[in-house]
């Protein structure tokens, strides 16, 4: 039996079989890992309490053929102040779902690992999840390489100038020079040709300056979540941004997506 000993953040957990269940472990020194939790289903297990999603722990695994065995747990935090969080915890969720997306399986990731354990100790502490969601949003696509850009025209490499649209489809920001026509269905059915999409029509939503400013100010902000908030059109804005270049980035909407959606159109407890 091979040993080995990591850190790890739990991400999610299936039910296997009648008494264990399966968990998706953040590592910083093997990336993402698959793990069995033996007897984790019987009331009494040990395991059970310390293998909970949003968990961070020091974990002994046996490395099996698919699947590892976590075989001791040395807690570090199970963020009570997430738990306790209805709202809190339909976020951590949902960027539990977009890290496993965006990580690969057994590779070297510490920096994943780290920023990923600061969104959730970030979110623990923070009154409004909404800054911490779309500050992981943006740091994920960010570290993956695939984020947009948000201050230059993605058509013309030009400055923003107003009215600009947002297109991940286009590769980012696009300025009111390329997007003349008045909505961005006729924008789109115009620049086609330029796109190199041929006769594909790419989807685009119109952004203020606040938007692209707060997407800005997200992307530069590294490790540490910046102290802002938005209202009202910014807030729709960025939403409305983030879930577009998510949904082009992974090919998909995350089942998680819908309901953290409904949570973060307005300020928390607001
Ligand atoms: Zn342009």
């Amino acid at each position: 039996m091979s040993l080995y000993q990591t850190e790890g953040i739990v991400l999610s957990q299936t039910p296997l079989g009648e008494n264990d269940k399966i968990i998706t472990l953040l590592s910083p020194e093997e990336g993402l890992v698959r793990a069995v939790v033996k007897g984790a289903r019987k009331p009494k297990s040990r395991l059970s309490a310390v293998t909970q999603p949003f968990t961070r722990a020091s974990f002994q695994l046996s490395r099996g053929k698919s699947l590892d065995r976590v075989i001791q747990v040395s807690l570090k935090t199970s963020h009570p102040g997430i738990l306790s969080d209805y709202a809190k915890v339909v976020c951590a969720s949902y960027v539990s779902e977009l890290v496993a997306e965006l990580s690969p399986e057994k590779q070297q990731n510490r920096e994943q690992f780290w920023f990923f354990s600061s969104v959730l100790d970030h979110l623990e502490q923070r009154e409004d999840p909404w800054v911490v969601v779309k500050w992981t949003e943006v740091g994920l696509l960010l570290r993956a390489g695939l984020l947009p850009s948000f201050d230059e025209c993605a058509l013309c490499g030009g400055e923003i100038v107003q009215p600009a649209y947002f297109s991940a489809e286009a590769g980012g920001a696009v300025c009111g020079k390329c997007g003349q026509a008045k909505d961005a269905a006729d924008w789109a059915g115009v620049q086609a040709g330029n796109l190199a999409l041929g006769e594909q029509t790419v989807r685009a939503i119109p952004v203020s300056p606040g938007t692209l400013k707060t997407l800005e100010i997200l992307r530069d902000s590294g490790n540490q979540c910046p102290n802002l908030t938005a209202k009202g059109q910014v807030r729709q804005e960025v939403n409305d941004v983030l879930q577009q270049c998510v949904d082009h980035a992974l090919g998909k909407r995350l089942k998680s997506s819908l309901l953290v959606g409904s949570i973060l159109v307005s300020p928390h407890r607001e």
